[in-house]
Order: C-alpha cells, then structure tokens, then sequence
C-alpha cells in the first residue's frame, strides 16, 4: 500500500558527494514550482492511503520558502511531514533555529539528517551536529542519517557464508556510486542477483517524485509521468508485471531483466544494486520514458 511520497523537491546541492544515487550537484536542474508540488498534494489526497509526505533533493533548503510552502499545503490536507537535510545552513545554534522555528510551528513530524564522512569531516562539531541541537531544543523531532564509506570485513556469521567477503557502511551502488566508489571493491557472480534486496516494486510503500514528473520506485525508475497522467491514476492503474523494467526484476532480479532483453554485461559485480543500475544505464535509449531522467544516470 503506498503510504508515502517524497518530493525531490530539488536535484540541486550544495555539495556532490561520491555516494549520492541522484547525480545532485550545484551545476544541476529539476526543481520543484509551489503550483506543481500542489497540484500533486491533490493528487495524493484522491490516493487515499497516502499518510507521509517528505520534502528532500537534492537539498531542500536550497528553496526555503518553496519548502515552506509546500509543507504548509501538506499539512493543511492533514498529510504528516518530513523533511531530509545536509543542515549546510546550520552556523550558529540560534541562527539555526531561526530557520528551524518555522518548520515546529508547522508541525514537522520527521527531521532526518546527514551527519556522515559523506558530509562532514569533524565529528566533534559540524553543521549536521549543530543543527541536531537546535532541532533538538525546540523539540523538533530529530534523528541522524548516517552512511559510512564501504569497508570490507569477513563474514564469520553462517556456514554457507563463512570467510566470504562483506561490504559494509550502507552506501547504495547506484548512481554516482558506482562510477566513484565501486573500483577495487570484491565482486560475485551476476548469477547471483536474481532478487531486487531493497524496493517493494510490486507493491511500493513509498514514491520519489520530482519536477519533470516522474515518479520514481528506485532511483532513475520510474512508474510514468505525472504532467501526462494524473498521480492518483497512475498509482491506481499502476501494475509491476507490465511494467517493462520492473517486471523482470521482480520475477528474477537484475540477473533476470539483463537476460530478458540480452543486455551485454560483465561476470561479476559488488552487489545487485551495482548491476542492476548498470543494466539500466545500457537500456536507457530503449525505455526512455522508464529509465529517466538521464541525469541521475550521470547524462548531462
Ligand atoms: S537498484 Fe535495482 S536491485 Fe537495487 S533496489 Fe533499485 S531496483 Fe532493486
């Protein structure tokens, strides 16, 4: 049941970070107008199930008052919010919740954010840290997102898997990932990757949409587009076996949808996210209306 929806509110950032699966920089496009994002919140209130709406990117406070304002609509249709940040505004803890103060009065339910190597060096105080605090002291419901860089240890745990390699830190390989943190990395059979380990793409509980109107189930896969199709219709007629891309990968994973179409493909690769973005990046040209947009794929 799909119970969330998560706006892009912007591909841009302040920063470019090697892990990040969206391609966002500060060079990029793709944001969000307050007449789209609500034209969209009246879509979601005809899905009906929808309970969680996310304001993210990108980084979203790069268009504050566009964020404001979508939150406000959100919440007067009686939508839960959260919000997704790197906190690069956080200098001072009170100048912090001069920005902040807003989004408590508005009733914020979720404050995630990115306090990592990814985005910051010192641990001991950072923007990410300060802005913890301030959120914090004016009882804004804070928590951390945390990623570290891959790091491989040995698997002591199962029998079947004993001595194997593991790879750990939580970054995705999609996206800019694979093209900066992927190398040297140990690698297994394509064979292998025969499930999709993290999206429900049959049954999605949760949406990614951004302004050129796709409605992403994983990043750069998308259900349709928004500005043809109505949300609300598209979500109710949406069904993965006949979807061309989610079909396969939900009856076979990666290893299945490289096979249906006789994509060409190397042996081995870090994980199935790994190879199935880059089955994707070769069936970009075939399936552009599913496989977009092309700059989270690293196509300008
Ligand atoms: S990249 Fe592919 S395998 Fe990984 S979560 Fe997304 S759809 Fe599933």
């Amino acid at each position: 049941m799909l119970m969330g929806l998560h706006f892009l509110l912007t591909y841009m950032c302040n920063a470019e970070c090697d892990h990040c699966f969206l391609y966002s920089s500060p060079r990029v496009q793709g944001t969000f107008t307050s007449s789209q994002i609500r034209k969209l919140l009246d879509e979601a209130t005809k899905i009906g199930t929808i309970e969680w709406i996310y304001f993210e990117g990108g980084e979203p406070f790069l268009f504050y008052p566009v964020m404001l304002e979508g939150i406000k609509i959100a919440r007067n249709l009686g939508f839960r919010v959260g919000i997704v940040t790197n906190a690069y505004f956080a200098t001072s803890v009170d100048d912090i919740k001069l920005w902040l103060k807003p989004l408590y009065e508005l009733g914020i339910a979720d404050f995630r954010i990115s306090n990592d190597p990814y985005h910051y060096e010192n641990e001991k105080d950072n923007p990410a840290i300060r802005a913890q605090k301030a959120a914090l002291e004016l009882n804004l419901p804070a928590a951390e997102i945390h990623i570290e860089k891959p790091s491989v240890t040995i698997d002591t745990g199962e029998e079947q898997h004993k001595g194997e390699p593991v790879i750990g830190g939580g970054t995705m390989f999609r996206g800019r990932a694979v093209e900066k943190l992927a190398v040297g990395l140990p690698q297994k059979s394509w064979e292998e990757f025969t499930v999709c380990p993290y999206e429900d793409l049959e049954f999605p509980a949760r949406v990614h949409l951004d302004s050129y109107g796709n409605v992403h189930l994983c990043q750069g896969l998308s259900m349709g587009n928004v500005w043809k199709t109505p949300l609300s219709k598209l979500v109710k007629n949406y069904d993965a076996g006949s979807h061309p891309i989610c079909s396969p990968l939900v009856k076979g994973g990666p290893a299945l949808l490289a096979k249906e179409y006789q994509v060409k493909h190397d042996d081995k690769y870090v994980d199935a996210c790994h190879f199935c973005y880059l089955v994707r990046l070769a069936l970009l040209y075939r399936f552009p209306q599913y496989l977009t947009p092309r700059q989270v794929y690293g196509i300008e």
